[in-house]
């Protein structure tokens, strides 16, 4: 039975204090009651120390939103993952299609981040995800399979002890344009069927599979009643309190 994952993805907001005001809205929200769902929250890197620091003994999680293969070197404005690892991070998000689109992020970088992030004992949130016009030319389950092919086609299933995969369709981001939960499913289903082929029947039962693209409390619920829908990675609805507890919630109460 795999944990429901909801994970924050605050991007380029929070100053640490707002930081420390949005944690704190979200004690009150879901302070006191215990979930089924494991919560992690991957602020900006300006901010990790400090949401690690207010997070201690709450049971939730830390993931950076990036990170660089080599361990250190004349690399500047890179941090590599040893260094998030010590701040406390135990999971850092990889291939967003934000890095992917905006900083020119290849397939390649992916991979070798991916397999660095893990030698370092961290657990990757590897995005995947189609353009609208790959969706629109038929190309979804191909773009997603090339992806999963790039970034984890050359790895020994013994080398990673935990991935989580996040199906993130590009036109379903900060869009207000969510995947119809059987689009999601059929992606997903694609996924689980691959890490099986590629890995082990054991490893694809075992890994997440994360749905991202405007998960909001609204459309919670009816994603995750999907079977291979173990989870979300959420944008813009996790710097709110209120929205975030609810996705936590899995919209249930
Ligand atoms: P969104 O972002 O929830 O704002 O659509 C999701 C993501 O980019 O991870």
């Amino acid at each position: 039975m795999r944990k429901a994952l909801v994970a924050g993805n605050w991007k380029m907001y929070m100053t640490r204090i707002q930081a420390i005001e949005l944690l704190k809205g979200l004690r009150q929200e879901l302070g006191g009651k215990t979930y089924q769902t494991q919560v992690v929250l991957a602020p900006p890197f300006t901010a990790l120390e400090t949401v690690a620091r207010e997070i201690q003994g709450s049971g939730w999680g830390l993931a950076a939103q990036n990170g660089f293969w080599e361990k250190e070197g004349a690399f500047t404005g890179e941090i590599s993952f040893p260094m998030l690892a010590e701040l406390g991070c135990s999971m850092v998000i990889l291939g967003h299609s934000e890095r992917r689109h905006f900083f020119g992020e290849k397939d390649e970088w992916v991979r070798r981040k991916l397999e660095a992030a893990l030698a370092s004992g961290l657990t990757p949130i590897l995005c995947v995800g189609e353009t609208l016009e790959q969706r629109d030319q038929a190309q979804t389950l191909e773009v997603v399979r090339r992806q999963l092919q790039e970034a984890l086609g050359g790895l020994q299933e013994e080398e990673a002890k935990e991935f989580v995969v996040a199906y993130e369709p590009v036109w379903a981001i900060g869009t207000g344009r969510t995947a119809t939960p059987s689009q999601a499913q059929e992606v997903h289903a694609m996924i689980r069927q691959w890490l099986g082929e590629r890995f082990s029947l054991a490893r694809a039962d075992a890994t997440r599979i994360l749905y991202g693209g405007s998960v909001k409390p609204e459309n919670i619920a009816d994603l995750m009643a999907c079977p291979d829908i173990d989870g979300a990675l959420v944008g813009g609805a996790s710097l709110k309190a209120d929205s975030f507890a609810a996705i936590v919630r899995l919209g249930k109460d």
